[in-house]
């Protein structure tokens, strides 16, 4: 349950200076230079945001993650990478980190209208059962929610395992009028799809399972779409 769970009552009410240090304003101690622009909703164990760390170098990333134990483990793997890669240029892993939170329940009190550029949607947990539908993490009324927080022409991946829940997801994205379809090229060249099939700690179970992959992404489109 998250009633133990804290979370600030607005964006302007959270500290980001712990999560990402290196980036703490000079002029002002309290505030980053930056915003998040990257979220990975369920991270799990962290292997999606390890791997965008060096290819979105420019954007702070986030996970959020309900479990407390992989919350932890995830904080101290990032601790470790900061430490072994204090001098690289490839990447020094400052700009990810990860909170405990229910992503299903707070994520306009994080993110600002338009702040993120993607949502990661990673092998998210079925809920197989019918009564069960309506914990699954894609709904209509959250995706309005996402769709709040994502900038126009930002993009939600959904990536899983499961064909009813890919076919649940595709069902509820196509019907959301803020949410647009992207096709077989923008899969096939757009460098997340091919991290997130990869790099995630689901994904590598799948993949020694000989299991499939179901991918789908969306563009957030213009409120005048709705118009
Ligand atoms: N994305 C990771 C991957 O691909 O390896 C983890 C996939 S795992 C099957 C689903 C994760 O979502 C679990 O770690 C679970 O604790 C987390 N989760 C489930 N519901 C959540 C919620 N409402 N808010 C945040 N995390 C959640």
């Amino acid at each position: 349950s998250d009633h133990r769970l804290e979370y600030p009552i607005s964006p302007a009410h959270m500290d980001w200076t712990k999560l990402y240090p290196y980036y703490i304003d000079p002029e002002d101690s309290s505030k980053l230079t930056k915003q998040v622009t990257i979220a990975d909703i369920g991270c799990g164990f962290g292997g999606l945001m390890v791997d965008l760390a060096p290819e979105f170098k420019e954007n702070l990333i986030l996970g959020m993650e309900i479990r407390v134990q992989v919350t932890n483990y995830v904080e101290d793997r990032i601790i470790a990478l900061r430490q072994q890669n204090l001098n690289s240029e490839e990447a020094n892993y400052q700009n990810i980190n990860v909170i405990r939170g229910n992503a299903m329940k707070f994520l306009p009190n994080f993110f600002e209208k338009s702040q993120l550029e993607k949502i990661f949607f990673c092998f998210p947990d079925p809920h197989f059962k019918q009564r069960k539908h309506k914990a699954r993490i894609v709904t209509n009324t959250l995706l309005s929610e996402y769709a709040y927080v994502l900038k126009e022409g930002g993009v939600i991946y959904t990536i899983t395992d499961v064909l009813d829940l890919h076919e649940w997801m595709v069902k509820h994205l196509d019907e959301h009028p803020l949410f647009e379809r992207l096709d077989e090229e923008f899969e096939k060249t757009d460098p997340c799809v091919r991290i997130m099939t990869h790099s995630t700690e689901e994904g590598k179970k799948v993949e020694r399972n000989k299991g499939s992959k179901y991918i789908k992404c969306y563009r957030r489109l213009p409120n005048s779409a709705v118009l």
